[in-house]
């Protein structure tokens, strides 16, 4: 039998086609104005999620990282505490916390860039390249139930388009 993708992995069909186009999700980072285009699981295998800006998905990406010896729960829960502190720091003017406007498109580029493990100077071969690795990698298709993976290729996807979009 053939498998269709809507039903092996519905919660990721048609993110391309029925995307609003007119209500912008704003980041669910305390204070933060910036678009909330980045989904990151609210716990492990939840299909709850939070929706961060380019700038906080990498943030949450990075403690995720870091606590990776831990317990997938583990991890997750300190994950969330290190965000919940960051709000310490973003009134403090670590970073601007102003909007759109100040929220710069060069700021939304590097961010999409570490979501791709490209560097700043990435050229945009360089940078298709990586997408179709990463993408054919993270893969519904072939990362089935694997809630991790899901949200990195939808990551990637909006990495991506950060990228390519003018
Ligand atoms: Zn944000």
């Amino acid at each position: 039998m053939k498998r269709s993708k809507a039903s092996t992995f519905p919660r990721w069909t048609g993110y391309d086609t029925e995307r609003d186009p007119i209500k912008v999700r704003m980041c669910d980072h305390d204070g933060c104005a910036g678009k909330g285009e980045f989904p990151a699981p609210k716990s492990p295998d939840s299909k709850e999620k939070w929706q961060f800006c380019a700038f906080h998905i990498a943030e949450f990406n990075r403690n995720w990282n870091y606590f990776e010896g831990l317990s997938k729960e583990e991890a997750f829960r300190r994950a969330q505490e290190e965000m919940r502190t960051a709000k310490g720091y973003a009134t403090s003017g670590a970073y601007d916390m102003g909007g759109e406007e100040s929220y710069g498109k060069d700021r939304r580029r590097s961010d999409a860039l570490i979501i791709l493990d490209l560097d700043d100077d990435a050229t945009p071969a360089e940078i298709k390249a990586a997408y179709r690795r990463m993408a054919k990698l993270y893969h519904p298709d072939t990362n089935l139930d694997d809630s991790e993976a899901a949200i990195k290729f939808q990551q990637i996807i909006t990495a991506y388009e950060v990228l390519t979009v003018k």
